[in-house]
């Protein structure tokens, strides 16, 4: 998360950044419709719900995990550029690279754990970001052959082929995480 996470504390400060779908406010929170269940970021163009009928979560996976689901307009549960996935693929690397550097078995297990995410959201997101398992970076971390700064992250959407080589690969090589999502479906992730 980055600077902009204070700057909505106030449940008055959240409803006004909704009213003015402040982009700033991306990443800091998202909002919950008591109505009708869906989840939403704080730009969402949907139309605004009364105030009495909104929660706020601080981030999409608590969210999800108190039964709320995503709001099929504005992708709350998808990445986007300004990325707050970004950090906790940069927090797990650093977390295997310990394991690797330390010469401890890697615990998946204990990341998502400290991460609060799910494990399927885990290996999708990591994937996307790293084009690797965890555990394939965590081998290559303990060859000392690949280095936490060296890991590619996607910053825009603009490179269109690029992602569309990943989507390929994590096809081809996830399956065992990825069985139910197809193609069209990781496409919409990124
Ligand atoms: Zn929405």
């Amino acid at each position: 998360m980055g600077k902009g996470a204070n700057m909505f504390l106030t449940d008055d400060d959240k409803y006004q950044a909704l009213k003015h779908r402040n982009p700033k406010a991306e990443g800091s929170f998202v909002y919950c419709v008591l109505s009708t269940g869906i989840v939403c970021r704080p730009t969402c163009s949907s139309r605004l719900a009364l105030r009495k009928n909104i929660k706020y979560y601080q981030n999409v996976e608590e969210a999800i995990h108190d039964s709320f689901r995503p709001c099929k307009r504005c992708k709350p549960d998808v990445p986007t550029e300004w990325n707050p996935q970004n950090n906790f693929v940069i927090k797990s690397c650093n977390m295997i690279y310990e394991y690797a550097s330390s010469k401890t078995s890697l615990d998946i297990d204990e990341i998502i754990k400290e991460l609060k995410i799910s494990k399927w959201y885990f290996y999708r997101t990591f994937k996307i970001y790293t084009h690797m398992t965890p555990r394939m970076f965590y081998k290559q971390c303990l060859k000392g052959t690949y280095q936490v700064a060296n890991v590619p992250m996607i910053q825009t959407k603009r490179d269109a082929i690029k992602k569309k080589e990943i989507v390929q690969s994590i096809c081809q090589e996830t399956k065992e995480y990825l069985h139910d999502l197809s193609t069209d479906k990781i496409l919409q992730c990124i």
